[in-house]
């Protein structure tokens, strides 16, 4: 991709809060008000294949800019105690699940996965197999952090079948590393790739961040130079998220981020590096080797966006299990207690943990498709997303499509009798161009609900 020139001006525009649409609507809508899951009734029609969710959130540090849901401790009994309760959930929700779905995907997120000791790693793997029946061939994947991993965690994982890895690297400079409380220096990110690499991983992951306090070009550089020369097969390289409203602890760097300008020039050096080195642009923040799955699914249609960011599997009954774990099942989202009592609570008396959720309505599965299409496929084809969802599509989104002369002018979008595209600069914002299509847009903006788009 060549170099993209993005003016001051087109920065300001459209550097505004934007949902990152891992659902829609955004998961601010669900509410204590909810029908409970449907039971799968087992029939002739096949079920949709499943997509499991396991959230661990124990962590042995508390790293400064983390937006995640989780519990810092040392109490490595904590794990054991967990993993008793997620059976219990395993246990109630597989008896909603018709006998013919079949596991495709599964995925451990935190949280810290890898804070679980090995026999934990494959206990849970012999229990998911007996909970829910695993088609032939899975992806499995877990989030590991390079600073508790070992050689036994790593052969305990691929004892419970899982065959991608996902390294938690974020940046390779030592001053950055000390900011945000994550010190691990670049040889200890070097043996745990060596260790997943050699025990048969098929595809190996690196999560980097960008906007992080005190990156610069040079050192954000450096840090892509470091990843490169490790040759994952992934890179999962997102916008840190500024959220001290939430999250007050990310308070104590905020005189060290890099603004908005500085952050959009760390985007483009990051794409056009690896670009540059062979990896395709998937979208929004994922890079992969042309030959990995997810390139694949990019190029035959089937990506698709969940809470996990981009997926390979289209058209999968989402099932998060632990706590604040959100599922998508037949257009409904739940959502886990996020409060750890409260979720084994309600698991000793029987009960789903749930505590939030949200029933789709038939405009919210119109406007969830094509918002997937623009994030996932980069472009809509009027036609055959028509024909998808059962719509006139240029007639129900006329005064959206007519919205789009803005986009269109600035040259993040173009527009053809029969669909538009997204052009390599609107892949730069592409959140902009999907909250064209989000009816919930300007409520939500109004209660200042969103992190920033670059
Ligand atoms: S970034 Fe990961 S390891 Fe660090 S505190 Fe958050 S969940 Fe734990």
């Amino acid at each position: 991709m060549n170099q993209i020139f993005v003016s001051l001006e087109l920065l300001q525009k459209y550097n505004v809060p934007g949902p990152r649409y891992t659902s829609y609507p955004p998961a601010t809508h669900f509410s204590e008000d909810f029908p409970g899951p449907k039971p799968q009734v087992s029939s002739l029609k096949p079920h949709p294949p499943l997509s499991l969710y396991f959230h661990l959130p124990f962590c042995a540090r508390q790293c400064l800019y983390c937006g995640c849901t989780n519990i810092v401790t040392n109490d490595q009994s904590k794990s054991v105690e967990y993993l008793g309760y997620l059976e219990r959930e395993m246990s109630l929700r597989s008896k909603l699940v018709a006998d013919s779905s079949e596991v495709v995907q599964i995925q451990l997120g935190g949280g810290t996965p890898t804070f679980l000791l090995p026999e934990e790693i494959e206990q849970l793997g012999q229990m998911t197999r007996s909970y829910f029946p695993m088609a032939a061939t899975i992806e499995a994947g877990a989030e590991i952090d390079p600073r508790c991993l070992t050689p036994e965690k790593v052969q305990a994982l691929r004892n419970a079948g899982f065959n991608r890895a996902s390294l938690g690297v974020q940046d390779t400079n030592p001053e950055v590393q000390k900011t945000i409380t994550r010190v691990q220096p670049l040889e200890l990110v070097a043996e745990a790739n060596q260790w997943l690499r050699d025990s048969g991983m098929e595809s190996i992951n690196f999560d980097l961040i960008y906007g992080l306090p005190g990156q610069s070009v040079a050192s954000f550089s450096q840090t892509l130079e470091d990843a490169l020369s490790l040759s994952p097969d992934r890179f999962a390289i997102y916008s840190y998220a500024h959220i001290p409203w939430i999250k007050p602890l990310q308070k104590s760097f905020e005189d060290k981020l890099p603004d908005a300008g500085m952050k959009l020039k760390l985007l483009q050096l990051t794409i056009e590096k690896l670009t540059g080195t062979g990896y395709v642009y998937i979208g929004m923040d994922h890079f992969a080797k042309p030959d990995d799955a997810m390139a694949q699914a990019l190029a035959s249609g089937t990506l698709q966006r969940n809470f996990q960011g981009y997926s390979t599997h289209k058209g999968v009954d989402l099932h998060g299990f632990g706590m604040s774990a959100i599922s998508h099942v037949g257009g409904r989202y739940f959502q886990n207690h996020k409060d750890l009592s409260t979720y084994y609570a309600d698991l000793t008396d029987g009960k789903l943990p749930l505590v939030r959720g949200y029933t789709m309505t038939e405009e919210d599965q119109i406007r969830y498709a094509t918002i997937m299409h623009i994030m996932c496929n980069l472009y809509i084809d009027y036609d055959r997303l028509s024909a998808e969802i059962g719509i006139d599509f240029p007639d129900h989104f006329k005064e959206e499509i007519a919205s789009l002369e803005d986009l269109e002018a600035d040259g993040l979008i173009r527009r053809e009798t029969g669909g538009l595209h997204v052009t390599p600069l609107g892949r730069l914002f592409i959140r902009i161009v999907a909250m064209r299509f989000d009816a919930y847009l300007q409520t939500d903006l109004r209660q200042g609900r969103y992190s920033k788009t670059v």
